[in-house]
């Protein structure tokens, strides 16, 4: 593995645990290296993997070395079969995120932030983890988009680096905390579509979001 692919799944996988997106041994993520991805091992402290992702075949999903890869493999390599231009691929457990989904509500754009970088959010009921069921209803959804809520579970996201995968995790549960703060004080003022498209076609927006897209240093 690349020393670029290991910095970043080790610096994004401990700053999941830090910014509390997941908790124990909570979610998973993967980067794609050619025909390869490494993967997260199940069942460990995100924070304490260091030098233990398990390499895993995209097209064949042949297992390499004796860790036993996120038991959320298959969701990842569809995610990786689905769309080339899909590099990381992240999953967590947000609170206000799964609070505010499985009550049955869509997490609405209240700041700029959120409809300027997520452009492509989709919802899911729960499918129970770890299963095949799961990955195949990740597969419908996922070619399309930068991240799929899924009601009772977490949420997914995906990028074209590893930061901008954690930056839309980020974002989603910054808008499901004010959008449940607000709701609490009052009745939320939501972001028309015509708000959020301006925001989207403002130059300025079109050049951080391409940022996040570009490969590091
Ligand atoms: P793993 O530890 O097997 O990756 O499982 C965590 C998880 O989030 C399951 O959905
Ligand atoms: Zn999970």
């Amino acid at each position: 593995m690349s020393v670029e692919i290991l910095q970043d799944l080790n610096k994004y996988a401990k700053a999941l645990v830090n910014s509390g997106l997941v908790v124990g041994a909570g979610g998973n993520l993967s980067m794609r290296d050619g025909e390869y991805m490494y993967i997260s091992p199940s069942g460990f402290d995100l924070k304490e993997i260091e030098e233990s992702w398990v390499k895993v075949h995209i097209g064949t999903g042949e297992v390499l070395g004796d860790l036993k890869p996120s038991s959320e493999v298959l969701m990842h390599l569809e995610c990786f079969r689905k769309n080339n231009e899909i590099k990381a691929v992240l999953h967590a457990h947000p609170t206000y995120s799964v609070g505010v989904s499985s009550a049955g509500k869509d997490i609405l754009p209240m700041f700029p932030d959120f409809p300027a970088m997520v452009k492509r959010i989709k919802y899911m009921d729960y499918v129970i983890p770890t299963t095949s069921v799961l990955a195949d209803a990740v597969s419908e959804l996922i070619e399309d988009t930068d991240a799929i809520v899924m009601r009772n579970h977490g949420v997914l996201t995906v990028g074209r680096t590893m930061k901008e995968a954690f930056f839309f995790m980020q974002l989603i549960e910054e808008a499901a905390k004010v959008y449940y703060i607000s709701s609490t004080m009052g009745t939320p003022r939501v972001l028309t579509d015509e708000e959020c498209d301006e925001l989207r076609n403002l130059s300025a927006e079109t050049y951080r979001s391409k940022l996040l897209q570009e490969k590091r240093e």
